[in-house]
């Protein structure tokens, strides 16, 4: 589903639920998870040293474990991770249903309160902070989730914490390239130059002004090749039209409306009628240029009702 396709009731109702949902979670407070399933020991401290490139003799010297290594003894394997859900999972897994499932971290700060000794068994406990958002971000909409873990040694003293932060964001769909390219050549690459700026641009003959579309090389009253163009209103009468119901059409939905459109500069043009279900569609209705991106790269000039 794109986010065009999510009515603004829909957006709303999401939007309670999902903040109902962090409100009862961050109610319930800090819930224990399941013991680290080793103590702190030496060989993990040795590991993570040489891994780190940390030579400090302190930790292995005096059986201290380094403060960072906190969320080391209470990492979880994905089946642990079924059976020992925390406070941060339903509101992680609500956010996958509703579509936010990209992820990444953004913050995490952590708080030291003594070293961790050998020996000990940490004993992490979560406690689901807050939800921000929607926020719309350089990598799509979506939820702030923030939530801190603490490690008790032996069950009752903290010995570090975490804050943590993640974006959970619906990634933007990649678009298929849609597959009627407009032709674009030397006659008419002034026209689709204007689309990209949003210009209704139509050829003009440079020696008697007469306008043509679509653009040819030569003007048809007074055989002039020498070219311009007028920027066009952007108004129009619908002409003409037909409803396509078949055969389908690549990169379109049928039906859809084919339109000979008059406008005001006195040319017609041709050109879909979109935001108006085709049995509404009616010849001498009024229309108003609208330009539709048709993929990364295509822009379509379209025609839809003009709002009275
Ligand atoms: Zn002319």
């Amino acid at each position: 589903m794109s986010p065009e396709d999510v009515s603004p009731k829909d957006v709303n109702r999401e939007l309670r639920e999902l903040h109902e949902l962090a409100a009862k979670q961050t109610a319930l407070g800090e819930i224990r998870g399941a013991p680290a399933a080793d103590p702190v020991n030496a060989p993990m401290i040795r590991h993570w040293l040489a891994a780190m490139g940390d030579e400090n003799p302190i930790y292995l010297d005096r059986g201290l474990a380094p403060p960072a290594m906190a969320q080391v003894w209470t990492m979880q394997g994905p089946q642990d991770r079924q059976k020992d859900a925390s406070p941060v999972d339903d509101l992680l897994t609500a956010l996958n249903a509703a579509g936010y499932t990209g992820v990444v971290a953004t913050n995490c700060e952590q708080t030291y309160h003594r070293y961790a000794r050998i020996g000990e068994v940490l004993t992490p406990a979560t406690r689901f902070t807050s939800l921000a958002g929607p926020k719309k971000t350089a990598l799509g909409e979506g939820y702030f989730a923030t939530w801190t873990v603490t490690w008790y040694a032996d069950g009752e003293e903290p010995v570090a914490e975490m804050m943590f932060r993640v974006l959970k964001f619906r990634p933007r769909e990649k678009r298929r390239p849609y597959p009627l390219k407009p032709a674009v050549n030397q006659d008419t690459a002034f026209f689709w130059d204007g689309v990209e700026r949003g210009e209704l641009r139509i050829q003009s003959c440079a020696d008697c002004g007469a306008l043509r579309h679509p653009p040819g090389p030569m003007c048809p009253d007074c055989r002039s090749a020498a070219r311009s163009h007028v920027v066009a209103s952007g108004d129009g009468v619908l002409y003409s039209y037909v409803v396509h119901h078949h055969p389908p059409v690549p990169g379109r939905e049928t039906p859809f409306v084919v339109a000979v459109v008059e406008l005001p500069e006195g040319v017609r043009i041709v050109g879909n009628v979109v935001d108006c279900p085709p049995e509404e569609v009616g010849i001498g209705m009024s229309l108003r240029v609208t330009y539709r991106s048709m993929d990364d790269d295509v822009i379509l000039p379209m025609w839809a009702p003009r709002e009275s």
